[in-house]
């Protein structure tokens, strides 16, 4: 495709009809100084799919979910979210970075899951759950504490809502972690290795939470290393190799008959 540089993306791109995808990467490039880390990713994840990452350390995993919900800036390239440049604005072929305000606003519709949980160690489960509707999207307290509730209620720990951080194993503060990230009605889901800082015996948990909520129809994108996991829930794998996705398929096709040599190194390794 021709490209002008003097064209919006946006307008250029979008189908003549329907709702944009979910999620579009476009010849994404991210360097750190001199290291590029992505090189020239493309990926396009429709509304409800559940797309998994797999890739070896280092491969550039996270650096795409930070590009996702703006936590980095990729620096060439352009993400869209629902439809919407994600951290930049494209004004006569030039890019302007959002206002901080304009950028917190954008990732308050993308839900981000991280493998440590981060929860605010001196609130409650539940406090941790209403802090961004009510702090962030200036939610009633009584009404925050009710969508709380009922997160708390849908990953299974409706009886330690008054528990702090340090009373509750790390399976079940990953599952307020993600309770907290639903609290704020995303409408895409990013997971970065949600499970791998846990004890073998919580990792089960957690992913039972991830695939209900990829039954409900959730848009997720899923950094992970289990590949069970994977097989089972995803619609689609990606498997990135220095910076760029070298395959991608539906899962089965990734596991059961991977096509390039990087592809299969990896996963004769890893399972
Ligand atoms: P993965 O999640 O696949 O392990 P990352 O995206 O975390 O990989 O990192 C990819 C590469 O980018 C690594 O070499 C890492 O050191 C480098 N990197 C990531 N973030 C930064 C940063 N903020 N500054 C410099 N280098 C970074
Ligand atoms: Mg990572």
């Amino acid at each position: 495709m021709v490209q002008s540089t003097h064209t919006p993306v946006r307008e250029q791109d979008a189908p003549a009809s329907g709702p944009p995808a979910m999620v579009t990467f476009r010849n994404v490039w991210k360097s750190f100084g001199a290291i590029k880390v992505l090189r020239g990713i493309d990926l396009t994840i429709e509304r409800g799919q559940v797309v998994c990452v797999i890739g070896a350390s280092g491969s550039g995993k996270s650096t795409m979910l930070r590009c996702v919900n703006g936590l980095e800036e990729a620096t060439d390239g352009v993400i869209e979210v629902d439809g919407e440049l994600i951290g930049v604005r494209l004004r006569g072929g030039r890019r302007h970075e959002l206002s901080p305000r304009e950028a917190a606003a954008q990732r308050g519709h993308i839900g981000m899951v991280f493998q440590q949980f981060n929860l605010f160690p001196n609130r409650t489960a539940l406090e941790n759950v209403m802090e961004g509707p009510v702090v962030v999207a200036g939610l009633p307290r009584d009404q925050a504490r009710r969508r709380a509730e009922e997160l708390l209620t849908r990953v299974g720990l409706a009886d330690r809502a008054g528990m702090y951080p340090r009373q509750l194993s790390g399976g079940q503060q990953q599952r307020v972690a993600i309770a907290r990230a639903l609290a704020m009605e995303p409408k895409l889901m990013l997971f970065d290795e949600p499970t791998s800082a846990l004890d073998p015996e919580l990792v089960g948990e957690v992913l039972g939470v991830m695939k209900e909520l990829a039954e409900a129809g959730m848009t997720m994108l899923v950094v992970t290393h289990e590949m069970a996991f994977a097989r089972e829930v995803a619609d689609r794998v990606a498997f990135v190799d220095a910076g760029r996705i070298v395959e991608y398929a539906t899962p089965a096709e990734v596991f059961g008959n991977p096509t390039h040599p990087r592809t299969r190194e990896f996963l004769a390794r890893v399972q």
